[in-house]
């Protein structure tokens, strides 16, 4: 049978992947080990959080499904870091995981040109260096121009609890191991990483009531910029909170000989971000105690997660261990914790469309590339199966930068950095964060999603609406100018707000102190036209407009850099501040031009300015 494209898994990064490459109307196929779990949920029941929050909105704003998914079968909304500025908020979602299974099992077989088969793949079809093809374990051959492997912790995966080992994807899944092993035939760099999960407890064995409760935010946060924000309103569940304590630390550093990751019994690298508690307990002993998040599973409530306990510790270890926590001390435990070792392939071996440098047409995204995460997954998902669906259709590649979306950042550190440890992303990682905030990632985003046709047009006429009121508001505030006239700050008294002493720019006045939308309405009055998406742009905008500008202003500077011309022969070695890794490469390569070198993996943008100032030395020098 032929597709143009293939995607390999039907995890979080293989939905987008496969519902991008089908909806811009290529011939695609899913093939999944279990169609049951297609949009399973490995890990924790959420969706969102501090930067992953980010990826969620830039994949709805491109026209991808997880916000949509996370706002229908979601259970509990909130913003997660409220009280800070904008740029560092995130919204997270409680989800009813096994509802987003079934929603999105349910899109993906509802999607024309999208096919689905419950099969293994176990090898690719490459003609010189070219892929054709997949084969399966049921002897089936597929033919495809494109294909996307996003196996996630399948390749090779391997569980630990205790001494006990067993091959498998994730509890319950076959391992992916023929398919492992032909990659790592292909001559790509593969490496070994880890992560792990905890204990779902039964629900009526845990007592709440002696817990803190974490309720969800009043009115909740959507995700998808597509939900009607006036009718979205999901019956919120509230979390709890409790604590290790001293005897539960004890329990662990007693059976640390037992814990496989300290007796090397795991080779791969954990998630630094995402510790173990027995590493928690062993990296910071001197803590009186660690928290612990209990989240239902589900909107029946019968299981909990309970999130900052993941473990490989024997299954005794574990009971003791939960029972020792206030309100769990009769807890029954439904599914055990463990960690989970899997080949993953080194993402330095891709370019930034996602796609091999090795083998033309094979792309790769999710867990695979060495990211944790269903966020980080879903955003390169999508990304791969954009840029497969193009290259079918013979069009240029869209590669976000870094200063347009948090995708942009991942996938440049994936791609010229590398990772040794499981990737996750972080605000931090951004350097423009004040641009990229998740309230503007439709303003930043959904003219690409227009263009590959993955939005509709009754809510591309929502958004232009609300563009065209934006830049309207947003061009009287920064182009006009208001005096200190004795009425003027009359009303700015009457409000508490902050005086001028000069001719001030409107902008600068509305951004000054706490502005809000009855602040903003009696100084101008026209402004209560806007409605409350538009006004909570128009107050950000204003608010930080000098950072922003300065940003702006620091990109445009950044563009002109790279289009400067590195002069043949240009010599690196000398050049102090540049890594030898650094130097190595740019020798090699050769690049014309700082943007050419800016495209070489691990050189950053520290050295492209590094070189930049030599290049400028040396020009000065000649001209003397
Ligand atoms: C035990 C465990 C703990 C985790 N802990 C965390 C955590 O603490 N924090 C966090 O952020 N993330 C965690 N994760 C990671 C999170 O689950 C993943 O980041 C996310 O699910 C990755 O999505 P993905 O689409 O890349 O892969 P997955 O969701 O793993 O999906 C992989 C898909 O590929 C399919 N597949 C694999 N091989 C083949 C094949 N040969 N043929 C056909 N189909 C195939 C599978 O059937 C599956 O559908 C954990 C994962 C596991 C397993």
């Amino acid at each position: 049978m032929n597709y143009d494209v293939i995607v390999i898994g039907g995890g979080h990064a293989g939905i987008e992947a496969s519902l991008a490459s089908a909806r811009m109307g290529v011939k695609t196929l899913m093939i999944t080990i279990l169609a049951e779990q297609i949009g399973a949920s490995s890990c924790n029941p959420a969706i969102g959080g501090l930067a992953k929050g980010h990826l969620v909105r830039e994949v709805d704003a491109l026209g991808g499904e997880m916000g949509l998914c996370t706002d229908i079968t979601g259970i509990q909304f909130r913003t997660l870091n409220a009280s800070k500025g904008p740029a560092v908020r995130g919204t997270r979602a409680q989800i009813d995981m096994d509802a987003y299974r079934i929603y999105m099992r349910n899109v993906v077989l509802n999607t024309e040109n999208l096919d689905v088969k419950q099969e293994i793949a176990d090898g690719l079809v490459i003609e010189d260096n070219d892929i054709k093809g997949v084969t399966t374990q049921l002897g089936n051959t597929y033919m495809a121009s494109k294909v996307i492997i996003t196996a996630g912790t399948f390749l090779n995966g391997l569980i630990h609890i205790g001494d006990k080992k067993q091959t498998a994807g994730r509890q319950g899944e076959f391992a992916s191991v023929a398919l492992a092993e032909y990659m790592k035939g292909l001559g790509i760099e593969i490496g070994r990483l880890k992560t792990g999960t905890c204990a779902r407890i039964d629900a009526k064995s845990v007592d709440t009531s002696v817990m803190e409760i974490q309720p969800g935010d009043t009115p909740p946060p959507p995700f998808s910029f597509r939900t009607d924000k006036k009718n979205f309103n999901p019956t919120q569940l509230p979390c709890y909170v409790t604590y290790t304590n001293e005897e539960t630390h004890q329990i662990i550093e007693s059976n640390f000989y037992r814990a496989p990751m300290f007796s090397g019994q795991i080779e791969g690298t954990g998630p630094r971000y995402c510790p173990s508690i027995e590493d928690k307990i062993s990296r910071f002993r001197d803590r009186p105690r660690h928290q612990i998040f209990v989240e239902p599973q589900t909107m029946d409530e019968t299981e909990y997660y309970i999130n900052g306990m993941s473990t490989s510790l024997p299954i005794d270890v574990q009971l003791e261990m939960v029972q020792s926590v206030a309100g769990m001390e009769n807890a029954k435990i439904v599914r055990y914790g463990y960690a989970i070792e899997y080949d993953y392939v080194q993402p330095t071996e891709l370019k930034h469309t996602l796609e091999t440098k090795k083998i033309k047409g094979l792309y790769t995204a999710g867990q695979v590339n060495g990211t944790t995460g269903y966020e980080e997954a879903a955003a390169q998902g999508l990304m791969a199966g954009i840029n497969a669906a193009l290259s079918v259709q013979n069009k240029e590649p869209l590669i976000l930068r870094r200063d347009e979306a948090y995708i942009g950042v991942l996938i440049d550190d994936l791609v010229t950095k590398g990772t040794k440890e499981p990737y996750r992303m972080f605000t931090s990682r951004a350097e423009y964060r004040l641009l990229l905030r998740e309230d503007n990632a439709d303003i930043r985003l959904s003219h690409h999603g227009r263009d590959l046709g993955l939005l509709d047009d009754a809510y591309m006429e929502k958004f232009e609406v609300k563009k065209t009121a934006l830049d309207e508001a947003l061009a009287f505030l920064s182009q006009n100018y208001v005096t200190p006239t004795k009425e003027f700050l009359a009303k700015l008294a009457s409000i508490n707000a902050v005086k001028i002493n000069e001719k001030t720019r409107w902008m600068d006045v509305i951004g000054r102190g706490d502005f809000d939308r009855n602040k903003l309405t009696t100084l101008l009055p026209d402004f209560d036209k806007y409605d409350d998406e538009v006004m909570e742009q128009i107050l950000i905008e204003s608010k930080y407009s000098r950072y922003i500008e300065k940003q702006q202003a620091q990109i445009l500077q950044m563009d002109e850099m790279l289009k400067i011309k590195i002069p043949t022969g240009f010599v690196y070695n000398n050049i102090s501040g540049l890594s030898n890794e650094i130097i190595e490469k740019l020798e090699q390569a050769t690049p014309p031009t700082l943007f050419s070198a800016s495209q070489i993996s691990g050189v950053t943008p520290a050295a492209l300015e590094i070189v930049h100032v030599h290049i400028k030395m040396r020009q000065r020098q000649q001209s003397r």
